[in-house]
Protein backbone atom coordinates (compact mmCIF):
# COMPACT_ATOMS: atom_id res chain seq x y z
CA UNK A 1 0.00 0.00 0.00
CA UNK A 2 1.35 3.77 -1.09
CA UNK A 3 2.44 5.83 1.83
CA UNK A 4 -0.72 8.21 -0.13
CA UNK A 5 -3.20 5.44 0.52
CA UNK A 6 -1.95 4.84 3.93
CA UNK A 7 -3.17 7.87 5.53
CA UNK A 8 -6.14 8.60 3.16
CA UNK A 9 -7.53 4.83 5.26
CA UNK A 10 -6.18 6.23 8.36
CA UNK A 11 -7.96 9.18 8.36
CA UNK A 12 -10.88 7.83 7.09
CA UNK A 13 -10.91 5.24 9.89
CA UNK A 14 -10.13 8.19 12.75
CA UNK A 15 -13.85 9.78 12.20
CA UNK A 16 -17.04 8.90 12.16
CA UNK A 17 -18.81 11.47 9.96
CA UNK A 18 -19.16 9.34 6.72
CA UNK A 19 -17.15 12.08 4.72
CA UNK A 20 -17.57 12.99 1.51
CA UNK A 21 -14.40 12.58 -1.16
CA UNK A 22 -14.50 16.55 -1.31
CA UNK A 23 -14.26 16.37 2.54
CA UNK A 24 -11.77 13.39 3.04
CA UNK A 25 -9.95 15.53 0.89
CA UNK A 26 -9.86 18.41 3.01
CA UNK A 27 -8.89 16.36 5.96
CA UNK A 28 -5.63 14.38 3.89
CA UNK A 29 -4.78 17.99 2.63
CA UNK A 30 -3.13 18.91 6.04
CA UNK A 31 -1.04 15.82 6.12
CA UNK A 32 -0.14 15.70 2.06
CA UNK A 33 -0.23 19.20 0.95
CA UNK A 34 0.84 18.08 -2.73
CA UNK A 35 -2.06 15.17 -2.83
CA UNK A 36 -4.86 16.14 -5.46
CA UNK A 37 -8.35 15.65 -5.89
CA UNK A 38 -8.11 12.84 -8.40
CA UNK A 39 -5.36 11.01 -6.39
CA UNK A 40 -7.80 11.00 -3.70
CA UNK A 41 -10.55 9.67 -5.86
CA UNK A 42 -8.44 6.80 -7.33
CA UNK A 43 -7.42 6.02 -4.23
CA UNK A 44 -10.65 5.51 -2.21
CA UNK A 45 -11.82 4.03 -5.50
CA UNK A 46 -8.66 1.04 -4.72
CA UNK A 47 -9.25 0.99 -1.48
CA UNK A 48 -13.21 0.23 -2.14
CA UNK A 49 -12.14 -2.15 -4.40
CA UNK A 50 -10.01 -4.36 -1.67
CA UNK A 51 -12.95 -4.08 0.77
CA UNK A 52 -11.02 -1.59 3.03
CA UNK A 53 -13.50 1.12 3.18
CA UNK A 54 -17.22 1.32 2.44
CA UNK A 55 -18.71 3.23 -0.24
CA UNK A 56 -22.33 4.46 1.54
CA UNK A 57 -24.96 5.61 -1.10
CA UNK A 58 -27.03 7.90 1.24
CA UNK A 59 -30.54 9.27 -0.87
CA UNK A 60 -29.82 12.40 -3.16
CA UNK A 61 -26.57 13.27 -1.86
CA UNK A 62 -22.66 12.86 -2.89
CA UNK A 63 -21.02 9.62 -2.02
CA UNK A 64 -20.23 8.90 0.98
CA UNK A 65 -17.12 6.96 2.91
CA UNK A 66 -16.86 4.68 5.62
CA UNK A 67 -13.69 3.71 7.51
CA UNK A 68 -16.12 0.82 9.57
CA UNK A 69 -16.22 -1.99 7.17
CA UNK A 70 -18.98 -4.26 9.60
CA UNK A 71 -22.16 -4.52 8.93
CA UNK A 72 -24.29 -1.48 10.23
CA UNK A 73 -26.99 0.37 9.64
CA UNK A 74 -27.03 4.59 9.20
CA UNK A 75 -29.37 7.31 10.00
CA UNK A 76 -29.40 10.10 8.00
CA UNK A 77 -30.36 13.47 9.47
CA UNK A 78 -33.56 15.08 7.43
CA UNK A 79 -32.71 18.49 8.19
CA UNK A 80 -28.44 19.17 8.09
CA UNK A 81 -27.83 15.88 6.55
CA UNK A 82 -25.63 13.93 9.37
CA UNK A 83 -25.29 10.51 8.99
CA UNK A 84 -24.46 8.54 12.38
CA UNK A 85 -24.04 4.75 12.83
CA UNK A 86 -26.65 2.32 14.31
CA UNK A 87 -25.11 -0.79 15.29
CA UNK A 88 -27.40 -3.40 15.16
CA UNK A 89 -27.05 -7.20 13.89
CA UNK A 90 -27.85 -7.55 10.36
CA UNK A 91 -31.61 -8.38 10.07
CA UNK A 92 -30.81 -11.63 8.09
CA UNK A 93 -34.78 -12.87 8.91
CA UNK A 94 -35.90 -9.78 6.86
CA UNK A 95 -34.14 -11.53 3.98
CA UNK A 96 -35.16 -14.82 4.60
CA UNK A 97 -39.01 -13.56 4.70
CA UNK A 98 -38.49 -11.27 1.74
CA UNK A 99 -37.16 -14.13 -0.31
CA UNK A 100 -40.56 -16.02 -0.67
CA UNK A 101 -42.26 -12.28 -2.04
CA UNK A 102 -39.40 -12.72 -5.13
CA UNK A 103 -38.07 -14.28 -7.56
CA UNK A 104 -34.65 -13.04 -7.47
CA UNK A 105 -31.69 -14.97 -5.17
CA UNK A 106 -31.27 -12.38 -2.56
CA UNK A 107 -27.75 -11.92 -1.43
CA UNK A 108 -28.55 -8.69 0.55
CA UNK A 109 -30.19 -5.60 1.68
CA UNK A 110 -29.58 -1.76 2.68
CA UNK A 111 -31.51 0.07 4.96
CA UNK A 112 -31.10 4.02 5.58
CA UNK A 113 -33.17 5.25 8.69
CA UNK A 114 -33.82 8.86 8.68
CA UNK A 115 -34.81 11.10 11.33
CA UNK A 116 -33.88 14.50 13.51
CA UNK A 117 -30.23 14.43 14.97
CA UNK A 118 -29.82 15.80 18.03
CA UNK A 119 -28.90 19.10 17.37
CA UNK A 120 -31.81 19.23 15.05
CA UNK A 121 -34.43 17.83 17.25
ZN1 LIG B 1 -29.39 17.47 12.05
ZN1 LIG C 1 -21.14 3.85 9.16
Amino acid sequence: MTYQRKVILDELRGVTSHPTADEIYQIVKKKLSKISMGTVYRNLEVLSKKGLLQKIDISGKQMRFDGNVNKHYHVRCIKCGRVDDIFFKPLEDLEKKLQDKSDFLLLGHSLELSGLCPECK
